[in-house]
């Protein structure tokens, strides 16, 4: 028999990430019961920072979040790229961008973030150190299984695990690889300072197929109220380089030799404490998102390279969607069963082209910065001389005006 309709369902959750903390809120806020399940005992987010674009913002706003991101996060209001030697190749304003969306970009540290996620979900709705390794789809609804022995019961699963995700494959039904992008990434937050880059400028240095970015982060809530750079290093190497923070130093001083003041002032400054090296990995976009009962959300469903900024932006754009799309069924359909399934397919007719999209121009682009094909690459730099910002604002607009919120 089917379950009358109910306004209420026991929605759980697994992972405690951008993604997972984003859709627990959002179902929070519409009245149903939200668990949250995170593997670990403690979250330490790996990496420094994170850009939160308008289409990530805008989510933020519509959960309530908007203004406390705003206040921890930086004023980013210039773009700049240079050569490796300093040369100026483009300076432009993003405010058209941001008048054009009605939205500025949050440049914001993770740890800051996370919390913020964290104290609007509650701690107390979030069961830590509990490991998801099953699920089965039930008579009335879906049971999860933990690495303890324990199942949870609940009307609708979201697998927010992130992009190593174990239970993917299970979901759509074939084996899922992720596949190498081909570059590593250092990242760290520095005390913000003029002499490195100003302090309102997004500076990315570009040459031989590296990078070195400075962007402003704000103070991210810190107790000194210090404002720090978010910056990164990206550097095309095999898979598999020693992974060891002795060596950051070293490692970095051999990649950038000769390159500007900024950088060599950058990598005698930073703390390899603070520092994440991560190669970067993708996973080829799926076809859909969804199983009975059951929704992919965040890095889990899309893992994508970092070039377009919008992984994160992604999950809170997913977490929107899927929150929304289980309002409307609730309110369409007669019982319980229907509104989900119902719900699913919009979330997956939603979300498959658009995330799968991203995806590929992200991979696209990483292909580009970081000279899978060299004449690819000096094209490009070729272009950013005759830069006027145009073409990027064109571009980042696109992206951002693809979301949900416009
Ligand atoms: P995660 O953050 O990976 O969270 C998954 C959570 O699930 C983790 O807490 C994990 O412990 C938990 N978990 C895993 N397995 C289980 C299990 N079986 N049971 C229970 N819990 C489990 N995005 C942007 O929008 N802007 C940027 O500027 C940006 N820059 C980036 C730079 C770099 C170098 C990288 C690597 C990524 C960047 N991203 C950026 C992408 C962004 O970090 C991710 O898209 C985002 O963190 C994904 O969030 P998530 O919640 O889906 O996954």
């Amino acid at each position: 028999m089917p379950r009358p309709l109910t306004t209420s369902l026991n929605i759980l959750v697994i992972g405690a990430g951008i993604g997972g903390l984003s859709t627990a809120l959002a179902f929070q806020q519409q009245g149903h019961q939200v668990t949250v399940v995170e593997r670990v005992a403690t979250i330490r987010p790996v990496g420094a920072a994170i850009s939160l674009w308008p289409n990530g913002v805008k989510v933020m706003h519509q959960l309530g979040l908007g203004e406390t991101i705003e206040g921890l996060s930086g004023e980013m209001t210039q773009m700049r790229y240079l050569t490796q030697t300093g040369q100026t190749l483009t300076d432009f304003s993003l405010a058209p961008l941001f008048g054009d969306v009605g939205q500025r970009v949050c440049p914001i540290a993770r740890a800051a973030l996370q919390q913020t996620l964290l104290d609007a979900v509650g701690t107390e709705h979030i069961q830590f150190g509990r490991r998801c390794i099953d699920y089965t789809v039930t008579q009335h609804g879906v049971a999860a299984h933990f690495d303890d022995g324990a199942s949870l019961n609940a009307d609708l699963l979201v697998v927010a695990e992130g992009t190593h995700s174990k239970l993917r494959s299970k979901l759509v039904g074939h084996p899922v690889e992720r596949q190498y992008v081909g570059y590593v990434n250092w990242n760290v937050r520095v005390p913000a300072d003029e002499a490195l880059a100003p302090l309102s400028h997004w500076d990315q240095y570009v040459g031989d197929a590296k990078r070195v970015s400075f962007m402003p982060m704000g103070s991210g809530g810190n107790e000194e109220g210090t404002q720090e750079f978010y910056c990164f290093f990206d550097v095309p190497l095999p898979a598999g380089t020693t992974n060891d923070p002795d060596h950051y130093r070293d490692e970095l001083r051999e990649h950038f030799a000769g390159w500007a003041e900024p950088v060599q002032a950058l990598i005698e400054r930073f703390d390899p404490a603070r520092m994440a090296r991560v190669e970067i990995y993708d996973i080829p976009p799926l076809d859909s998102l969804t199983a009975p009962r059951v929704a992919l959300l965040g890095d889990a469903a899309h893992g994508m390279a970092p070039d377009l900024g919008q992984g994160g932006c992604q999950a809170m754009e997913d977490a929107w969607v899927l929150s929304q799309a289980l309002a409307r069924a609730l309110e369409e359909n007669i019982d319980t069963s229907a509104a989900i399934d119902s719900a699913l397919a919009q979330y997956d007719r939603a979300r498959v082209d658009r995330v799968g999209e991203i995806v590929q121009r992200a991979r696209k682009r990483a292909a580009m910065i970081h000279g899978h094909d060299a004449t690819h690459t000096q094209a490009w730099y070729d272009e950013l001389k005759n830069e006027d910002g145009q073409a990027i604002i064109d571009g980042l607009k696109t992206t951002v005006t693809g979301g949900p919120l416009g």
